[in-house]
């Protein structure tokens, strides 16, 4: 049997490897591709895309998993042969379900859908998105039912994101953080005068900001022998294997844009760079959830990034990047850097407003998927929305419900792993404390060798081997649990705005 499993993964690793392929192309494109090679460029994207759906659903492939099954269930359930054939199925069921026909429509959608709302944020119109939106609804209406899920649609959708959690606990790990937030967004809006922020508005030289963002991230641990780092509109990261891993950011004149772009994508690229090498090319060879991707971002970003601990090391290392801050104290560069304010739009938005964005858009996917809300009607609940949540409206569509490329690409299901990264920071965090007393003072003094080996050996080493809920429930004793993130958020947006 050790033979057919070989065999098996030698199969698989033909999908890895043209998805490997195809991740490089696509990283060039966002990066330094002329606009003019877009269209040659979507060709061979799309034709390395069909090539790997084929190899990963192979007939071959199908009929050797399912002769590997029973011995690997003979297997310790830890072992990496085992833990290869589990994530193996759940690739392997989801990417079957779909009907050929319907994937190709879908990839097509995507970049008609996609031109359309670029159109749509030219115009600031809703309505010249709407008709490709309402026709990529359709075909996402189409895959959540042929993915199948029993209960709501939308469990299908989001078990591609983050399996095994539920629309249902998500609803309910959201409606506890609502309650709460929702009053201290509120609370720290009507004190919004106590903390100054204008000193990092503007003036921040790029060169320096380049050079600043390198020195952290190599500070926090981030391997240039296995990685690069370069510039994009939209700051992402991509791993082709553990030994190649690539991040962008991108540079305004401000002082936070960059630098803790650089800080979120470097804590995704931790995370890729922790997956052992020898499992490049296996099933398990990448990451166990989006919301697990996202804890490792949110982590370095907000949890240690925002934190005092981290400017005592750091802000004399900025002041020698930007004579500015020479004479601007800790406490106020600490409380300026978390200013909160109620704000349209997502990716600007801060630590803690940011979540009630996470919120509206979760509400409202759900409501289209069971179709209780028509498309045309979206850019009015987008509004009625903002103003529960967070009390202000949206000037116009571009500043509203034309913000997020996700929904014109078919990604539908894909928001809540946000806030559930926000969630397991926090638990991750408060675990590798009590695991490793004295955490905080390493920060204190720029050193971050503990905390690193702490998620290398309890989330990156762990690869795909288990689910994000089963990776959190095995490293921190619990799934996600909004507790300790509330108290974290209560407790630090208490102390800054004197509440
Ligand atoms: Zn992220």
């Amino acid at each position: 049997m050790r033979e057919a499993f070989e065999e098996l993964m030698a199969r698989y690793r033909v999908a890895a490897e043209l998805a490997e392929a195809a991740a490089v192309l696509d990283w060039d494109q966002q990066c330094y591709m002329p606009p003019a090679g877009a269209e040659g460029r979507a060709e061979v994207a799309a034709r390395l895309g069909r090539m790997a759906h084929e190899a990963l659903t192979s007939p071959e492939l199908g009929e050797l998993l399912s002769r590997v099954e029973p011995w690997a269930r003979g297997l310790d359930p830890e072992s990496f042969e085992a833990s290869c054939v589990r994530a193996l199925r759940r690739e392997y069921d989801r990417a079957v379900r779909v009907p050929a026909d319907l994937a190709g429509e879908l990839a097509r959608q995507a970049a008609a859908g996609f031109a359309a709302w670029i159109e749509a944020r030219q115009a600031r119109d809703f309505r010249v998105f709407q008709p490709a939106l309402e026709r990529t609804l359709a075909l996402t209406v189409e895959k959540a039912d042929a993915l199948g899920h029993g209960g709501e649609r939308y469990d299908a959708l989001l078990d591609l994101y983050e399996p095994d959690l539920g629309t249902a606990e998500v609803a309910r790990i959201f409606a506890r953080l609502r309650t709460a937030l929702v009053p201290l967004v509120q609370a720290v809006s009507e004190r919004a005068d106590r903390i100054r922020h204008d000193f990092l508005a503007s003036g921040f030289d790029e060169a320096e900001q380049w050079a600043f963002g390198l020195e952290v991230l190599r500070a926090i641990g981030f391997d240039f022998r296995r990685g690069r780092l370069d510039r994009s509109e939209h700051p992402f990261t991509t791993a082709f294997h553990p030994d190649d891993v690539r991040i962008t950011t991108r540079l305004r004149d401000d002082f936070g844009t960059g630098l803790f772009g650089t800080i979120h994508e470097g804590g995704h690229a931790l995370y890729e760079q922790g997956i052992p090498s020898a499992w490049r090319g296996t099933p398990v060879g990448t990451t166990a959830s989006l919301g697990i991707h996202e804890s490792q971002s949110r982590l370095w970003e907000n949890v240690i990034g925002r934190s005092r601990e981290f400017w005592e090391h750091f802000l004399p290392v900025a002041r020698r990047h930007f004579p500015a801050l020479g004479d601007v104290p800790l406490d106020d560069f600490y409380r300026a850097i978390n200013a909160a304010a109620p704000s349209f739009i997502r990716v600007e938005a801060d630590e803690l407003t940011y979540n009630l964005h996470i919120f509206l858009r979760f509400d409202l996917e759900r409501r289209l998927l069971s179709g209780d809300l028509p498309v045309g009607e979206l850019p009015g609940a987008w509004r009625e929305g903002m103003r529960s949540l967070l009390s202000v409206e949206p000037p116009d569509d571009l500043a509203g419900v034309l913000q997020d490329v996700h929904w014109s690409q078919g990604m539908i299901g894909y928001f809540p792993t946000y806030t559930l990264g926000n969630v397991a920071s926090v638990q991750l965090w408060e675990k590798a404390r009590a695991d490793n007393p004295g955490l905080s003072d390493d920060v204190r003094r720029g050193e971050f060798g503990r905390i690193l080996s702490w998620l290398r050996a309890n989330v990156h080493a762990q690869g795909a081997s288990f689910t994000g809920v089963e990776l959190l429930r095995r490293a921190t004793g619990r799934a996600y649990d909004p507790e300790p993130y509330l108290a974290y958020l209560d407790a630090k947006y208490r102390a800054l705005y004197g509440l």
